[in-house]
């Protein structure tokens, strides 16, 4: 694979497994320098890449906690001297109908899913604005966009997540910097294991394209995102979901 990326950080929040691995493995393919932050370290991810001959140092980074957050990004930039990627990905599901659900359940989701991603974003984005350069891509979801029965917390933080890069787009494009989101639909990771064969299948009669997404298909647009072939494209919402939404 080309090494587009020499010489370029790139921060990867939630790499432990799922979308932030495949995302962190894809860009350490094209020779960025992987920071890979999780709550716990995120070794086999360091090791994959390492593996396959590119360069990843793990971080333990609880993105909904601010001043965690901040020291992690100030470390990694006293390291390196810059920071070139951001790519907020962590996040979790407390899945439960509104009248169920618990106001833990719905601040928790808040708390990492948007929350989180200021924290990092906030921090890391001050460096992008003195090196006037730096690309930054939200994963938010298909749902913060359509909505979905059962995940009124998690639409909400990603709808959140959709609006807050909008506005980053406009504040940081005169700073060389891009803010974009991708919208994942069903992706099979941990999060999506949950569902049984009849849920899966008739997920599957939904999508134009006839198969649940892998992480590696949105590695490719995070890819994409921060690759120089998308200089000019800020404040999108790229939709990686087989045609869930349309
Ligand atoms: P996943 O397999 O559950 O992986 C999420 C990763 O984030 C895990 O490594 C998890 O660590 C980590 N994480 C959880 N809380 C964290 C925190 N406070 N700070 C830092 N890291 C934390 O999920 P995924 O499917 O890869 O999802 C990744 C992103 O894509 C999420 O933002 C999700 O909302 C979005 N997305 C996923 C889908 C899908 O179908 N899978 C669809 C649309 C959007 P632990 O292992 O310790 O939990």
């Amino acid at each position: 694979m080309e090494k587009m990326f020499e010489n370029q950080v790139a921060i990867v929040t939630g790499a432990g497994r799922g979308i932030g691995r495949a995302v962190a493995e894809r860009l350490g393919a094209s020779g960025a320098t992987l920071v890979c932050t999780d709550v716990i370290a995120c070794d086999e991810t360091v090791a994959a890449i390492t593996a396959a001959g590119g360069s990843a140092e793990s971080m333990v980074l609880d993105v909904g906690d601010c001043e965690n957050a901040a020291a992690v990004v100030k470390e990694i930039h006293d390291r390196h001297g810059h920071i070139d990627m951001l790519v907020n990905n962590a996040g979790i599901t407390r899945d439960q109908l509104l009248i169920r659900m618990k106001a833990e359940d719905w601040r928790r989701v808040l708390q990492i899913n948007l929350d989180g991603v200021f924290n990092v974003t906030q921090p890391a984005s001050k460096i992008m604005m003195r090196q006037r350069s730096g690309r930054i891509v939200n994963i938010a979801s298909v749902v913060g966009l359509m909505g979905n029965a059962g995940q009124a917390n998690y639409s909400a933080s990603k709808a959140g997540v959709i609006g807050f890069t909008k506005s980053l787009a406009r504040e940081f494009g005169p700073r060389g910097i891009t803010v974009n989101a991708i919208a994942p639909g069903f992706i099979q990771t941990a999060m999506t294991d949950k569902l049984n064969d009849a849920q899966r299948e008739a997920l599957v009669e939904n999508l134009a394209i006839r198969r649940l997404g892998t992480p590696e298909d949105v590695a490719e647009a995070v890819a994409f995102l921060v690759g120089p072939g998308a200089s000019y494209i800020t404040g999108v919402v790229l939709n990686v979901s087989g045609g869930l939404y349309i």
